[in-house]
C-alpha cells in the first residue's frame, strides 16, 4: 500500500468539530487508496496553557515531569481522531510516543530522534487498520521517560515518520494555505509559493518564517522527504499549498524566492579589542560557553595604538537573540575580568531587526547585494551589519524600518510576480 504522513497543528484539531474536518480529509485519503499514518498536535493553546501549570508550580522545575504535563495535550487529540475516524467506519487506533516506540535521546525539553522501529505500526496494519494516528511532540527515552522534541516539535514528528515507513509525502495541514514570498502581513503583494526548495526552507524557517518548525526542514532535506504545507479550513486536492522539495524538482527558480525577517535580534559592540591572532577565539570561546547564539559577526580593520592599548585594536560586532544579551553581558563581562580578553566599552542596541532575502538562484546569479544595497538606500535605511551565505543575504537595520525594508526588497525582486 502507498502511505501517506498528514500532520495537523493546532489550530487543525482545535476542537471536535475541526478534528472532524481533518477526519474528512484524512477518509478522502483513505479513499485514494492510501494507508495514513495521522501526526496530531494538542490543540492549540493547550501547550501554552500546561507549560503555564509547570511553571507555576515550580520555578527550577525538573524536566522530566515538564515532559510528562506538556506531551499529554497530544494524547487527548490522538485518541479524539482515532475515535472520529471509527465513527466514519475507518479502522484507526491512536499511538502514544511509548507505545511506537519513538525512541528518543533523553534531553527533557529538546529531545532528538534515536529511530522508530516500524514493526508495531506495520503489523496493525497487516491486520486492517488504515491510519495509525500518533501523537507528535513526543517520544520516549532509554530510561523509559516520557520527552518532548521542543516547541512546534510535531512538524519534526511527522517528518521523521515519512521517513522511517518511506512516505510518498508529508503533508502538513495548517491555518495557512502555504508558504509565501514573505509574510502577508508586512506585504500585502505577498505570494504563495507552489514549490521552494529545502535549503530556501531551511533559510526562511531559520530566520523567522514560523510555518515549519526548523528541525523538521532538517531533516527533510536530509531524508528528501517531499512535505507540503497546506490549509486544513480549505478544500484541498494534490496540487494545493506548497510543496517543499528537492531542487531538481523546481524547473525554474528566480533569483531570491523570499524575504524573511526577524524583529529579536541585538547587535553587540566591542570596542577595542586587541587586533591579535586568538582574539576572536577569547571573545566566541566564552559567548559559546554560555550557550549564547551568536549568528552575524563583523570585526572592523584594525588602528594601530588607540587610547590607552599598546598595540594594534579593532571592534568586534556581532549580533544575539535579544533574550540572550544579559547572559552575552555577563560572559564578555566575566572574561575581561579574568583577563582572557580586554575592550574599553560593550554597547547593546536591542532596536534592530533582522531582514533577508533568499533564494537558490543567488548561486549562479551576481548583482543580487548591490541590488538589495539599492532598494534599500532608496528608501533611505541605514545597514547596521551584513552577513551572506551562498543563498542569502541579511542585513541588520534599525528596527522601525524593518516593514519598509521588506515591502522594498519584496518589490525591487518582483515576488509578486510568478
Ligand atoms: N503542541 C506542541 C507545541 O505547541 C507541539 C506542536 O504543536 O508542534 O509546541
Ligand atoms: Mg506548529
Amino acid at each position: 500500500m502507498p502511505l501517506l504522513v498528514m500532520k495537523f497543528g493546532g489550530t487543525s484539531v482545535a476542537d471536535l468539530s475541526r478534528i472532524e474536518n481533518a477526519a474528512k480529509k484524512v477518509q478522502a485519503e483513505v479513499a485514494r487508496g492510501y494507508d495514513v499514518i495521522v501526526i496530531v498536535s494538542a490543540m492549540s493553546g493547550e501547550t501554552n496553557k500546561m507549560v503555564g501549570y509547570v511553571e507555576g508550580t515550580s520555578k527550577l522545575y525538573d524536566a522530566r515531569e515538564y515532559d510528562a504535563v506538556v506531551s499529554s495535550g497530544e494524547n487527548v487529540t490522538a485518541g479524539l481522531m482515532a475515535l472520529r475516524l471509527q465513527e466514519m467506519d475507518i479502522p484507526a487506533r491512536s499511538w502514544q510516543g511509548w507505545q511506537v516506540p519513538i525512541n528518543t535521546t533523553s534531553a527533557h525539553g529538546s529531545a532528538r530522534f534515536i529511530d522508530i522501529p516500524r514493526a508495531n505500526i506495520d503489523a496493525k496494519f497487516a491486520e486492517g487498520f488504515k491510519v495509525a494516528v500518533v501523537a507528535g511532540f513526543q517520544g520516549i527515552s532509554a530510561e523509559g521517560r516520557i520527552t518532548t522534541l521542543g516547541r512546534g516539535g510535531s512538524d519534526t514528528t511527522a517528518v521523521a515518520f515519512a521517513a522511517a515507513f518511506g512516505a510518498e509525502r508529508c503533508d502538513i495541514y495548517t491555518d495557512v494555505d502555504g508558504v509565501y514570498t514573505t509574510d502577508p502581513r508586512i506585504a500585502s503583494k505577498a505570494r504563495k509559493l507552489d514549490r521552494i526548495a529545502f535549503e530556501e526552507m531551511l533559510e526562511l524557517a531559520s530566520l523567522g518564517a514560523k510555518v515549519l518548525q526548523t528541525r523538521s526542514v532538517e531533516l527533510a532535506m536530509r531524508y528528501k522527504v517531499r512535505l507540503r504545507v497546506l490549509s486544513s479550513f480549505e478544500d484541498t486536492d494534490e496540487n494545493s499549498g506548497t510543496l517543499v522539495c528537492d531542487e531538481d524538482e523546481i524547473m525554474e527558480s528566480k533569483v531570491v524566492s523570499g524575504v524573511a525577517y526577524s524583529r529579536d535580534e541585538a547587535k553587540m559592540t566591542l570596542v577595542t579589542v586587541e587586533d591579535r591572532p586568538g582574539v576572536a577565539s577569547a571573545i566566541f570561546g566564552p559567548l559559546a560557553d554560555a550557550g549564547v547564539n551568536v549568528d552575524m559577526i563583523v570585526q572592523n580593520i584594525s588602528e594601530k595604538n588607540y587610547g590607552t592599548h599598546a598595540g594594534a585594536v579593532t571592534d568586534m560586532t556581532f549580533s544575539v537573540p535579544v533574550n540572550q544579551v544579559a547572559r552575552a553581558q555577563k560572559a564578555m563581562e566575566d572574561a575581561r575580568a579574568a583577563g582572557i580578553i580586554k575592550y574599553d566599552e560593550l554597547i547593546s542596541d536591542t532596536d534592530v531587526a533582522k531582514v533577508s532575502v533568499v533564494g537558490i538562484g543567488m548561486r549562479s546569479q551576481v548583482g543580487v547585494a548591490a541590488r538589495m544595497f539599492k532598494a534599500l538606500a532608496a528608501e533611505n535605511i541605514n545597514i547596521k551589519v551584513i552577513a551572506t551565505s551562498e543563498i542569502k543575504i541579511s542585513v541588520l537595520i534599525d528596527r522601525k524600518y524593518m516593514e519598509l525594508a521588506v515591502q522594498a526588497l519584496h518589490d525591487c525582486f518582483e515576488l509578486d510576480k510568478a
